[in-house]
């Protein structure tokens, strides 16, 4: 067909190429014709056409487009041509324009062309040409491609169908062969091989194939017998273990069972023990501590307070050995609540001083102002912590220091992260051992436990502490030298804190003071005090410096406004600086405040009578501290006169009213009774929940002290049911309706107790065994206002019969000299225990033992010993007012250190007669300010 087409436009380009060359040269040629109006000449020249058969016609148009002369063919040149005969308007235009148009019409070309003379268009030249004959020899063309086509189709389907049969019947085969080897899965029948040719050689590869599939699927189903013997055999080995682990898991769910009903029972063994075994020290120690109050024989005395110091040993035993277990069954847990660390601190230190003074030992407190914050957490397990720590550094060391420092870290917004470090200069540990301590009842040295006690208990438990207050736990120590106990925690911040002192810093502000003390780290922490407070401050280390600087003033000439001196200083003490200082004519009215190092209340009078305004322990409490000097600084060195006597007299409040105890241990309704009505109030006893029913329906009681643990009703019943009736009473309006408050009391001190207490209605807690201290802070706090009684007089009075009149010392010195411990009562300080009552009690820690070493001493000849002790009780005894037995022993002591022992065995019975009076005026003393204070 293409080239059909191709030998068709190609012939009509030929053809119409002539027709355009033959119109070209008949116009040319026609044109002087045209110019000269001669048609005959146009005649002959379109005439000359005829040469070309095909042309059937030919017109030659003038200028108008009116025929000029005209050409025809006589079979053409019918009347049906002329219609067609005049070229259209567009096609002369376009002529006229070109020069030449070419276009078919109705089997005919027409070639119409346009005559010119000298560029002028002078007429049109019309060609009319027949394409018959081309149509005719295309025509032919046609035929011929169709005749080669069809031959050449039939050639191809009889090759093809030859061929086809070569190859694609061996393909047909294989594919029946695999079909049929598919369905049948029989691989072992190979196909024929038919020639050896390509399919040949495909048949053979087939043939191959199927062997080796049929070879695997041998292979296969042995490998499958033997699997499914093994998973038989598994199956058999598998059901076996199942049972096992069945029966195991059933011995492992009856054995957590036991250990549950293990745990629990240990839990209420431990509850149980904790009430079986404080509920009798509860009567030992109350017993102990009423019969000290009581009138008692010196060696009585001394029994009641082996019994209590003992009592209160056991009591600290039985209680670490309660912690462990708790500990061990995972019942310990932290309850945290918003404490202040400083104050915590300086409670501890202070809580501690006495132990540590009683060995000569100082605590220093180094708590710097970015560690004075409120924060959260378990107080009283940290406290147990240090109180343990310290204790540790106390017992294991015989002199030199012991430092409590907090080492915060910085950068912390929310949270306090610190390090509390206890050093001691102590025996130390040696390396092997640092670890082993703190492992329960593990002591570093076996021999320690004979020779300083202890279980081993402490830092077991202390480390657990910490580490459930997500804390840590160590110790750097060298053996010899001292020890380092570090603990580290985290804890957040509490926004308000509790107990925030209003301590009023303008007061200080400005103000210059003086620092006395020979230890430079004290120096550096009262400095660090000052500076906080914004105040002026210098530290001197002795006494000539001291006054040196009070003359000279301070360093921008003005003079000191305050002046904090120790009591033990090198060369010249305390008290002789301070009554040199008052000798200053600049001075003679200036704050003095005494900070006393070795706790030594009996110094105390000493110091006032050398006009020192305060005297305060060390360590000092910052707040204390500011509190007291903002106070001097303000009412001058006066205050501190004034505000001793109202301290006294806030220390004299009584109490009035009535109390049930409900208890059913008849010991312990002796103890609290007596306790209770010591302090001045009227008991009623209740043995169970019911009675208290019964005696609240029909008496009056300002507060009930409710026992948790009674028998057929117990405390939480009675306290649940008392509300009860209170509410019922305040709803109908009848009867008593008044809130009446309960505290509980129980040994177990267990958490969860406590909540039990709240959610039935109680609103104090007391733990037995409670000390004097613990009681009157509850009834304080909850007995109605009007229980309260004041205005006691400070101190009894002084009247003849409470000085011994003993006609052997009448006329030397009186065994007790009143007027002393008055002025010791004076300096009371409020919420402190009573100050007369912890002298006398300190005085008699050692009493016993030196007038036993005095007695034999005089009896054996040893004068070092008989200096010695003569030397201790002099001191102590003068500065309570003991002066006959001071008197004494001022003689015994010259004796002693004359060395001329044999010259004082006449001695030995007066000194055992005085001693015993004057024990026995100090107890007597001692019990009058028991009533006093109660
Ligand atoms: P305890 O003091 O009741 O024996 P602790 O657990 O508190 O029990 O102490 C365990 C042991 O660690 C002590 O027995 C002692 O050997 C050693 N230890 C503890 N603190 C110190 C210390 N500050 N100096 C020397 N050794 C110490």
């Amino acid at each position: 067909l293409a080239m059909v087409a191709t030998e068709y436009s190609r012939t009509r380009q030929a053809v119409t190429g002539a027709l355009h060359s033959l119109a070209d040269v008949v116009s040319w040629n026609s044109s002087a014709a045209l110019v000269f109006d001669d048609q005959s000449s146009a005649r002959l020249t379109l005439a000359a056409l005829g040469a070309k058969p095909s042309i059937i016609a030919a017109y030659l148009y003038d200028e108008q487009g009116e025929v000029f002369a005209y050409y025809g063919t006589s079979a053409t040149a019918d009347a049906a041509m002329l219609p067609h005969r005049l070229p259209q308007e567009s096609v002369l235009a376009r002529a006229h324009d070109k020069g030449v148009v070419a276009e078919t019409r109705g089997g005919y070309q027409h070639v119409v062309h346009s005559v010119d003379f000298e560029g002028d268009h002078i007429g049109t030249l019309q060609i009319v040409d027949d394409q018959s004959e081309l149509h005719r020899m295309i025509k032919g063309m046609y035929l011929v491609s169709l005749l080669i086509v069809f031959v050449a189709l039939g050639l191809i389907i009889l090759i093809s169908s030859r061929l086809q049969r070569i190859f694609s019947d061996p393909v047909h085969r294989l594919i029946e062969s695999m079909n049929e080897v598919a369905r049948s899965k029989d691989y072992s029948t190979p196909l024929e091989k038919n020639s050896h040719d390509e399919f040949g050689v495909l048949v053979e590869v087939y043939n191959r194939m199927l062997l080796e599939i049929a070879e695997r699927d041998g292979q296969l189903a042995d490998h499958g017998k033997r699997l499914e013997k093994q998973v038989s055999e598994r199956t058999v080995q598998l059901s076996k273990a199942i049972m096992e682990l069945e029966v195991s898991s059933r011995e492992a769910i009856d054995a957590k069972n036991t250990a549950e009903a293990a745990s629990l029972a240990k839990s209420e063994f431990l509850a149980t023990m904790s009430h079986e075994i404080r509920t009798p020290m509860n009567g030992v120690l109350g017993m102990a501590e009423l019969l000290s109050a009581s009138q008692l024989s010196p060696r009585q005395a001394r029994f009641a307070r082996t019994i209590q110091t003992s009592g209160n040993a056991l009591l600290e035993v039985i209680n670490d050995i309660l912690d462990f277990s708790k500990i061990e069954s995972g019942m310990l847990t932290i309850d945290p609540h918003g404490f202040h660390l400083g104050e915590l601190l300086e409670d501890i230190s202070e809580l501690m001083y006495e132990q540590a003074s009683q060995k000569g030992l100082d605590i220093s407190l180094d708590i710097p102002t970015e560690a004075r914050v409120a924060l959260r957490g378990d107080s009283l397990r940290i406290r147990q912590v240090v109180v343990n720590l310290i204790g540790n550094a106390i017992k294991f060391t015989s002199e030199g220091q012991i430092q409590v420092r907090i080492l915060p870290e910085p950068g912390q917004q929310k949270h306090l992260a610190f390090t509390c470090e206890v050093t001691d200069s102590g025996i130390g540990i040696e390396p092997a051992s640092q670890a082993k301590i703190f492992e329960a009842f593990t002591q570093a040295d076996g021999s320690t436990t004979r020779r300083f006690g202890g279980t081993g208990l402490g830092l077991a438990i202390s480390r657990q502490l910490i580490d459930l207050m997500g804390g840590d736990m160590g110790v750097r120590s060298v053996s010899g030298e001292g020890s380092t106990f570090w603990i580290k925690l985290e804890l957040p911040c509490e926004e308000t804190d509790p107990n925030q002192v209003a301590l009023h810093h303008s007061d200080l502000k400005g103000h210059n003071v003086l620092l006395v003390d020979d230890t430079q780290l004290n120096l550096e922490i009262l400095r660090e005090f000052a500076t906080s407070w914004g105040m002026g401050s210098a530290g001197v280390k002795d006494a000539p410096e001291a006054l040196k600087a009070m003359t000279d003033g301070t360093a921008d000439g003005k003079a000191w406004d305050a002046v904090l001196l120790d009591l033990h200083l090198p060369g010249r003490n305390g008290i002789d600086l301070a009554a040199d200082i008052r000798q200053l004519a600049d001075y003679t009215d200036i704050p003095l405040i005494m900070l006393s190092s070795t706790h030594n209340d009996v110094d105390v009078a000493q110091a006032q009578t050398v006009g020192i305004n305060r005297y305060l322990q060390k360590p000092v409490r910052k707040e204390v501290l500011g509190e007291t000097l903002a106070k001097l600084l303000r009412d001058g060195s006066d205050g501190g006169e004034a505000d001793g006597n109202a301290a006294t007299e806030q220390r004299q409040t009584l109490f009035a009213g009535r109390v049930l105890v409900a208890e059913d241990n008849p010991v312990n309704q002796e103890v609290a009774g007596g306790m209770l009505e010591l302090l001045g109030l009227e008991v009623e006893f209740a043995d169970n929940g019911h009675q208290v029913l019964a005696k609240v329906d029909k008496q009056h009681f300002d507060l009930v002290l409710m026992d948790c643990h009674m028998p057929d009703m117990d405390g939480f019943e009675a306290a649940t049911a008392l509300r009860d009736l209170e509410r019922q009473a305040r709803n109908s309006g009848t009867g008593r309706s008044s809130r009446r408050p309960i505290i509980a009391v129980t040994a177990n001190v267990q958490k969860e107790v406590q909540t039990q207490c709240f959610a039935a209605g109680m609103d104090g807690y007391l733990s037995k065994p409670f000390t004097w201290d613990q009681i009157i802070d509850v009834l304080q706090k909850w007995l109605p206002k009007h229980c309260m009684l004041e205005g006691l007089p400070p101190v009894p009075e002084v009247t003849a019969s409470d000085v011994v009149e003993d006609s052997a010392v009448s006329a030397e010195k009186p065994i007790l000299d009143q007027s002393i411990l008055a002025g010791l009562q004076v300096l009371q300080k409020p919420d402190r225990p009573d100050i007369v009552q912890t002298a006398i009690g300190k005085y008699f820690i050692n009493f016993d033992e030196k007038c036993r070493n005095v007695e034999h001493a005089l009896e054996n000849g040893d004068a070092g010993l008989l200096a010695d002790a003569a030397h201790f009780l002099k001191s102590s005894s003068a500065s309570l007012g003991a002066m006959a037995l001071s008197e004494l022993c001022r003689t015994l002591e010259g004796v002693g250190r004359s060395g001329q022992i044999e010259n004082a065995q006449g001695y030995a019975a007066d000194f055992v007669r005085i001693s015993q009076a004057t024990q026995s005026e100090l107890e007597k003393r001692v019990g009058a300010q028991t009533n006093v204070t109660t």
